[in-house]
């Protein structure tokens, strides 16, 4: 799956719109501390469905909404969006007559998520299936962490599996297997 773009509005520190062109072969982004990096990689997670509060290392997921400084207000939601190339078709039946994807999740203070494939609303699940379906998931290995190499070490065997699972595409089959078996 190629990404094309991240569009960022009032998510953490990116209070101001701010867009990222992702071209082929960037690996990595690079800048002095505390200028943003790690909530470019965060944004990347929270728009591909990431709903733990501690993976945005917040304590609750409107932590991701920009907070206010001396100088410029909160904000009242976040939103980002992530374009994406859809000419091999992976989007869900519905969404496959265009070659471009825009993936876009919104957060409003006391409202929750809203997320929303080439501007129309869709589930959390759609999205989330979306991208483990292709092996890109809000877990998936190809974003590392600061300090996930350690902890992959150091994690228990089921765990670890579940690194490998993610990237062998079949994380979309488990979340299936298990809505099924609740049914
Ligand atoms: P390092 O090189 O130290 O890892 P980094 O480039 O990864 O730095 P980040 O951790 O992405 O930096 O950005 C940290 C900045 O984001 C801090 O200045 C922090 O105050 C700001 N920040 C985080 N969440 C919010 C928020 N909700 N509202 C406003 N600013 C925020
Ligand atoms: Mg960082």
């Amino acid at each position: 799956m190629q990404f094309d773009r991240l569009r960022l509005n009032g998510f953490k520190s990116f209070v101001d719109p701010t867009e990222l062109v992702i071209r082929r072969g960037l690996t990595g982004v690079v800048g002095p501390n505390g200028c943003g990096k790690s909530n470019l990689l965060e944004a990347l997670r929270w728009v591909m469905g990431e709903n733990r509060p501690t993976a945005m290392r917040g304590e609750g997921m409107e932590d991701v909404i920009f907070a206010g400084t001396t100088r410029r207000p909160a904000r009242a939601h976040a939103e980002v969006g992530l374009a994406i190339d859809n000419s091999a078709r992976l989007a869900p039946v519905g969404f496959n007559d265009s070659d471009s994807l825009e993936i876009t999740r919104r957060i409003t203070r006391d409202a929750g998520s809203a997320y929303r494939i080439n501007g129309r609303e869709v589930r959390a699940r759609d999205v989330q299936m979306l991208f483990a379906d292709a092996s890109t998931g809000s877990q998936s290995p190809a974003l590392v962490r600061q300090g996930q190499i350690s902890e992959l070490i150091n994690a228990k065997p089921k765990s670890r599996r579940r690194v490998l699972e993610e990237a062998a595409g079949i994380g979309g089959l488990y979340q299936r297997r298990h809505e099924a078996e609740l049914k």
